[in-house]
């Protein structure tokens, strides 16, 4: 039953591929092939039920933004994050630099660049890029991840941007560090090579409330976990995060590599990998794929039919 849907969506995904378009502003990126779609769901009794392109691999992007928060908030703290960053949803896209110096000099959440450049900045001083590596292959259950040296040197000679939000976070004494490394380092952790299951192992561990399922080790307190999931339901598909909640219901992140990681409480972890991105930088097949899923399979976490 779970199989024949998640094979339904996958197919129902498919039809919409060609109406995006693969990032380019980082050109490593644009060599993505945006007919690829791969959808994995793992549910805590162990079931693994995958179509298409799920051991393709490409760069987490976006999402390493969620592990970035999830470590901050453990090794820090709650407190000490949230005078960081703020819970706001910020209406404008991922790498925006307007609210920055207009609304807030704080970051309006940790799921856009300059979010995640500030919660980097955080962790810079306690955490090795090889101790974070460490840390997403166990939360995405895969030991295969590495750094795509490709994708980072492409977005270290382009990101220009994101180094302007670093300078204009310290000039305000916001990020207290050094900007080159802060950004190099965030850099990197959007340059993990993971793939649909990798994404899917990572959902699973946030559904289970941060405990993988495989050995009852808690990786994630349940604390951590419900202000991830919650910041990812309100701020994790950009700027089109309202509408995804609406149609969707499902705490998700996406990123501009194609991937999207979806936790539904209690049930399953989803990855989805499809590089044709809408206008906002969500993929396109793989935010079609969770909608379908989610009004056949009643995901939604509004949904008062019966499963
Ligand atoms: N590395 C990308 C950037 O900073 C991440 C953006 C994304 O996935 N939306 O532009």
């Amino acid at each position: 039953m779970l199989k024949d849907t998640a094979k339904a969506a996958w197919e129902y995904g498919r039809q919409f591929l060609m109406k995006g378009k693969v990032a380019d502003y980082i050109p490593e990126l644009g060599k993505a092939n945006p007919v690829h779609l791969g959808l994995c769901i793992k549910t805590p009794e162990g079931e693994t039920i995958e179509f298409g392109d799920v051991e393709q691999r490409f760069t987490m992007q976006s999402i390493s933004k969620v592990v970035c928060l999830a470590t901050a908030l453990q090794h820090e703290g709650f407190d000490t994050v949230f005078s960081h960053v703020m819970m706001e949803p910020s209406g404008d896209a991922f790498n925006s630099i307007l609210k920055l110096d207009t609304a807030s000099n704080r970051p309006f959440n940790p799921m856009i660049n300059a979010g995640a450049i500030e919660i980097v900045n955080l962790l810079a001083p306690t955490f090795s890029f090889e101790q974070l590596l460490d840390f997403v292959r166990a939360i995405c259950m895969d030991d295969e991840i590495t750094l795509d040296e490709a994708v980072y040197h492409s977005e270290a000679a382009t990101g220009d941007r994101n180094r302007a939000i670093g300078y204009l976070l310290k000039s305000k004494d916001v990020l207290t560090g050094d900007v080159l490394q802060t950004v190099d380092l965030y850099f990197k952790l959007c340059s993990l090579s993971v793939n649909a299951r990798s994404l899917a192992g990572l959902g699973l561990i946030l559904a289970n409330g941060g405990v993988d399922p495989r050995n009852g080790i808690r990786l994630l307190s349940a604390q951590t976990v419900r202000t991830v999931k919650t910041l990812m339901f309100t701020c994790g598909m950009y700027d089109r995060s309202g509408e995804f909640a609406v149609r969707v219901g499902i705490p998700c992140k996406s990123g501009v590599g194609g991937g999207i990681m979806a936790s539904v409480e209690h049930q399953m972890g989803i990855g989805t990998f499809g590089p044709s991105l809408d206008e906002k930088g969500n993929s396109i097949g793989g935010g079609s794929t969770l909608e379908y899923l989610s009004r056949e399979l009643h995901l939604h976490i509004f949904d008062s039919e019966p499963q």
